[in-house]
Order: C-alpha cells, then sequence, then structure tokens
C-alpha cells in the first residue's frame, strides 16, 4: 500500500515521537507506527534526568545541545511531564573525586555549560539528608527531571498537530528499501523509513552493533523534600562508562510526588525482566551509604528497562549504509530521554541534507559500516517482551 508519506517512524518512544514530531513541523508527510501506544519501551522505565554528560566530546556536545533544547520548550510543556530543573549534583567522597569535579567544571566550562564546585559545608547545607562528611560536589543548576512517559506522549501529540498520522497496535516485522511490512501483512511504503525501535531495533536490522543493558529502579513512598537536586555519585562515570562489567552507583532523584526514584544498576547479557535480587540490594546498599535515612523508607514498586547500548557508547543517527531508504534513530543506551530532541534535529537535518547545529559526524550510522563491530549486538539482541513491571508514578 502507498502510504501518501515522505517518511514513516517505527517506534514510538521519546526518540520516535521527538523524531516524528521534527518531521512533521518540517513539512514531511509523517507516519508512526508502534507495535503498542507512545511512551512503551525503555522509555517507560527510564529516570527522566536530562543531564550534560562528558564521557567523550561528542558525547557533550549532544547532552549539553539537547538540555538546551528541552529548556527551550519548558515553557509549553504540560503539568503531568513534570519537567523541573532541580539541577544535578555529583557528589564527591573525597579528594581523588573532587580533583574529578575540578576537571569535570572545566570541561564543562568549556562547552559553555554553567557548573558550580561546592565544598563539603555547602553541599551539607544543600542537602542535609546526605551522610556526612563528604568532600564536595559539583553543581550542575541547569540539569534537570521529568516524566519520560507523559514526555513522549507530549512530543507525539505535537507531531500529530503538525499533521504526522499515528498508528498503534501495528507491529513492524521488516522495513528496508522503502517498504514497512506489518504482522498482518499490510505493507506501507514511504522514501524514507526510521528505525527509533531502541532496544529492539536489533530485530529489524541484526547487523546493528546494539546490545541490551538492563537496569532497575525503585521508587518510593512519598518524602516531600527529602531531597531538592539530583543526585548522583562521581563513581556513577566508572559504572556508567565501562562497556562490561556489572556496577551500581548512587543515583537519586527527587519526583515531584515526593517520590524518590532510586537507581541505578547496569547489566549485560540479562535476558528476563524480572528483578535480580542480588544486585537490587547492592543498588540500595549503595545509595543507603550515601543517603542513610532511605534504609527507613518504603519502597512501593521496583522495575527494570533495557538500555540499547553501541560499543562507542554514542547513539547512531542518520542513514544506514547500503539501503538509501533507511534511517536510524537509536542505541541512546542511558541517555535517550536527554538526548531525544537533538536527535530529532540531527536526523532531519541530515534527511534534508542541511548544516546541523552541532556537528552530526560522530553519531552517523556508517562508523560501525566497516569496523567488524556490526552485528556484534545482534546475537545477544533478544529483547524480552516489554520490560517494566508497573509503571513509574
Ligand atoms: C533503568 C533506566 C534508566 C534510565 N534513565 C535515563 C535517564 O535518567 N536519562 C536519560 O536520558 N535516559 C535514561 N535512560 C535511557 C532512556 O530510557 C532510553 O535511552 C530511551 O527511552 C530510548 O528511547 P527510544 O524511543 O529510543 O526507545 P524505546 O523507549 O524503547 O521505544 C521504542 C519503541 O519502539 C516500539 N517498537 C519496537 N519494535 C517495534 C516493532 N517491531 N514494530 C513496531 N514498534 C516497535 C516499542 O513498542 C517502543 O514503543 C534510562 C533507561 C533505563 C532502562
Amino acid at each position: 500500500m502507498n502510504s501518501g508519506c515522505d517518511v514513516i517512524v517505527i517506534g514510538a518512544g521519546i526518540v520516535g515521537a521527538a523524531c516524528a514530531r521534527e518531521c512533521a513541523r518540517r513539512g514531511l508527510q509523517t507516519v508512526v507506527v508502534d507495535e503498542a501506544g507512545p511512551g512503551g519501551g525503555a522509555t517507560a522505565a527510564g529516570m527522566g534526568h536530562i543531564v550534560v554528560m562528558d564521557d567523550s566530546r561528542a558525547q557533550l556536545a549532544l547532552t549539553g545541545y539537547s538540555q538546551r533544547l528541552w529548556r527551550e520548550l519548558a515553557a509549553e510543556l504540560p503539568a503531568e511531564t513534570e519537567f523541573e530543573m532541580c539541577g544535578t549534583l555529583w557528589v564527591a567522597s573525597d579528594e581523588e573525586e573532587m580533583d574529578e569535579v575540578l576537571r569535570k567544571q572545566g570541561v564543562y566550562a568549556s562547552a559553555g555549560v554553567r557548573a558550580e564546585v561546592l565544598s563539603g559545608s555547602a553541599l551539607a547545607e544543600a542537602e542535609p539528608h546526605l551522610r556526612r562528611p563528604l568532600s564536595g560536589a559539583l553543581l550542575v543548576p541547569t540539569d534537570a527531571v521529568l516524566y519520560p512517559p507523559s514526555a513522549a506522549a507530549f512530543l507525539l501529540r505535537h507531531a500529530v498537530r503538525a499533521g504526522a498520522r499515528f498508528q498503534s497496535s501495528r507491529k513492524v516485522v521488516s522495513a528496508a528499501q522503502g517498504r514497512v511490512r506489518l504482522d498482518d501483512g499490510t505493507e506501507l511504503r514511504a522514501p524514507r523509513i526510521v528505525n527509533a525501535c531502541g532496544a529492539e531495533s536489533v530485530r529489524l536490522l541484526p547487523e546493528l552493533p546494539i546490545r541490551p543493558r538492563k537496569g532497575h529502579l525503585v521508587i518510593t513512598d512519598r518524602y516531600p523534600g527529602f531531597v531538592r537536586h539530583q543526585l548522583v555519585e562521581l563513581g556513577y562515570l566508572k559504572s556508567a562508562h565501562s562497556v562490561s562489567a556489572d556496577s551500581v552507583a548512587f543515583n537519586v532523584q527527587p519526583r515531584q510526588t515526593g517520590q524518590l526514584l532510586i537507581g541505578s544498576s547496569r547489566e549485560y547479557g540479562a535476558e528476563t525482566t524480572g528483578v535480580n535480587y542480588a544486585l537490587l540490594a547492592k543498588m540500595i546498599d549503595r545509595a543507603q551509604q550515601y543517603l542513610p535515612g532511605i534504609g527507613s523508607m518504603q519502597a512501593i514498586r521496583v522495575w527494570t528497562g533495557f538500555r540499547a547500548a553501541t560499543p562507542d557508547k554514542l547513539p547512531l543517527i542518520g542513514p544506514w549504509p547500503g539501503d538509501d531508504s533507511l534511517f536510524l534513530a537509536t542505541g541512546h543506551e542511558g541517555l535517550g530521554i536527554t538526548t531525544s530532541l537533538a536527535t530529532a534535529k540531527l536526523l532531519v537535518g541530515t534527511m534534508l541534507g542541511e548544516k546541523t547545529e552541532i556537528d552530526a559526524e560522530p553519531y552517523r550510522p556508517d562508523r560501525f559500516a566497516h569496523s567488524g563491530e556490526a552485528g556484534s549486538g545482534a546475537a545477544q539482541a533478544q529483547v524480552p517482551a516489554h520490560s517494566v513491571e508497573g509503571s513509574h508514578v
């Protein structure tokens, strides 16, 4: 069936929704298909921390750009997206980590991101429930938090208002050469197809170098004002940036409801959505080392989700070599909520042959086309059906 459109976006997680919105706003006739509804997948499982990260220059550029786009959009975001610019405190527990605070501040400054060094006493004043003593922290005031499924639904509504058509409960079984085949045998056609299926994108393109990386989150009962910023240990950088080992790190977020969202874990090779209680215990223990009061709190839900990890920890945004119709917007690992808006800008800019605001080169999928790493994820990419055990409150 000729779908009478310019672009078919497969996947209505936060990345697909952002891409559809950008396509539609730029005048492209856009169809979005998702096997479920908007904002499922990893988007429903994510923490919603809009954070600038500096693991590499390319990551800093993408997260910094996207964080700015979120700030620009903030005034339009409806209340249910729970957007709040609470800032991040990168907590240093010793002098070595304070050195990292200073290094990080310098790198952020070079990218135009404001960040302030807090002494141990200033940190204790900013977050009285943190254990004492701690050496200090880096405060990044422009970092924010939001509730990802509502944000994805908002972006999709915008796309539809700009003319996009959304088809839910439609599972794609193949997508290539301008043809998208659904599981009921229907064929949709368009000159451009965007694979925005997150950790499941390998099902449609087994050559993709993407592996699922499982994570756990816990949400507590309501304890208003217990923490005021997103709190992350500087040791988080070691665990988040490791590409092999399973790890946990202290990462706690205040929700508008007064609840605390406690993370986080990273695990390769886990194939089921079930809770890994040993890892969960380590994660809670880590959080308690920083916030002793957590020990007496009531947890109300635990869930898991799968991040779409690439070997170089950068997403795949742009054309897929070997098929002129195929574009990718996937592989965002633990930063897809943050980088969704920038991904959409880069994707559509690349599609339309325009100069993009930041250099799109580092994220181009063809960096893996001849590296021998393409396909490394396929064997391990059987992502279990959706991973959320209960929704985030
Ligand atoms: C525990 C955890 C914590 C996280 N915390 C953060 C955070 O604080 N900040 C941050 O920036 N990021 C975070 N992330 C990462 C973030 O959640 C993801 O990068 C992001 O949600 C990816 O969005 P997506 O749209 O690419 O994929 P998804 O949200 O997975 O969406 C993919 C969509 O594609 C659809 N789909 C898949 N296959 C098909 C098919 N064959 N046919 C039709 N539809 C299909 C699915 O139904 C789904 O709706 C976290 C992730 C996890 C797991």
